[in-house]
């Protein structure tokens, strides 16, 4: 294992398991591996994963906006066009993720994907087998907020067994009583739009997709009440339509989660043939409503992909 330096990092527009699971996983990396791993983040964090930073006293993790030249760990993301810029001259030593794999190394390395809901279960799966490490109260915090967030609360199909598991072993640690409540909680902290720009609404958790060379893009937010969202539609059909056209992505998208009611309001700016045919649904006005939409991973990235790929 290298002395250097080795940067763990989630993807951009960085989202609380990304954050989360990075803190922990080099924590425990340092601890009970002895490798000099420090967490980074790929570009500012939300106002949830602030929330969550602050309660649980965590420092922010350091900034990598160039990977040129270091050695990486790459945590909630396999992708490279997710990862921090530079990641073609970075060298890639491990990976630990529950995404699709989209990877290729030419050298072996360390790649660990499992199909559950979050990054954070894998990383206290790891620590807690580790006789050498300690989980200690405020990194079970951090893990179980990360849980609640990207399993929105284990309503999102993505969540598995295995997640409301460990969420339950991590609140015994963190002193969490009613987890559901707390997960309420952290999700509320960012679903207010107010005083953001359109294109920091898009970008809050915005994700590049390539599908045999084509590109496309697609953000999600995830809101309590879709009225605000409504209300900006036009403004963020206009801001969509610019980022597309700046990337010469096929299309452009915005799921806007209704976490509550458990459906998504899809907006879309460019073609619109791949989106019809993925779902075999018809898009007035640039949008269209899904009930039980929840995952961009799950429900709507595989029929996408497939389509696009197909797409002559
Ligand atoms: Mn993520
Ligand atoms: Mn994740």
């Amino acid at each position: 294992m290298p002395k250097e330096l080795v940067y763990v990092v989630g993807h951009k527009s960085p989202d609380t398991d990304s954050v989360c699971a990075a803190i922990v996983y080099a924590q425990y990396l340092k601890k009970a591996k002895r490798i000099n791993a420090v967490a980074a983040v790929a570009g500012d964090i939300n106002p949830e994963t602030a929330f969550v930073l602050n309660l649980y006293k965590t420092k922010l993790p350091v900034r990598l906006d160039s990977t040129k030249g270091k050695l990486l760990i790459l945590v909630d993301h396999n992708e490279k066009s997710q990862s921090p810029d530079g990641i073609g001259e970075a060298t890639i030593i491990e990976v630990l993720d529950h995404h699709k794999i989209a990877f290729e190394c030419a050298e072996p390395i360390a790649f660990h994907a499992e199909p559950v809901g979050a990054t954070a279960t894998l990383v206290a799966k790891i620590a807690l087998a580790d006789k050498l490490f300690k989980l200690d109260k405020l990194s079970a915090g951090l893990l179980l907020s990360a849980i609640l967030s990207d399993t929105v609360v284990f309503k999102s199909p993505t969540a598995s067994k295995a997640d409301a598991a460990m969420a339950k072993i991590l609140a015994k640690k963190a002193g969490v009583k009613n987890v559901k409540k707390f997960g309420i909680e952290i999700k509320k902290q960012k679903a207010s739009l107010k005083g953001l720009s359109a294109e920091q609404i898009i970008r809050s958790d915005f994700k590049e997709f390539d599908a045999n060379g084509k590109k496309f893009g697609v953000g999600q937010i995830e809101v309590v009440d879709l009225k605000e969202a409504k209300e900006r539609k036009r403004e963020i059909l206009q801001k969509l339509e610019a980022i597309r056209a700046q990337n010469n992505y096929e299309f452009a998208a915005l799921m806007e989660t209704d976490i509550i009611k458990e459906g998504t309001e899809l907006l879309v700016a460019g073609s619109l043939v791949c989106l019809e045919r993925a779902f075999g649904a018809k898009f007035a006005d640039s949008a269209a409503y899904f009930k039980g939409m929840m995952s961009r991973k799950k429900d709507l990235i595989p029929p996408l992909t497939k389509a696009v790929e197909n797409r002559m």
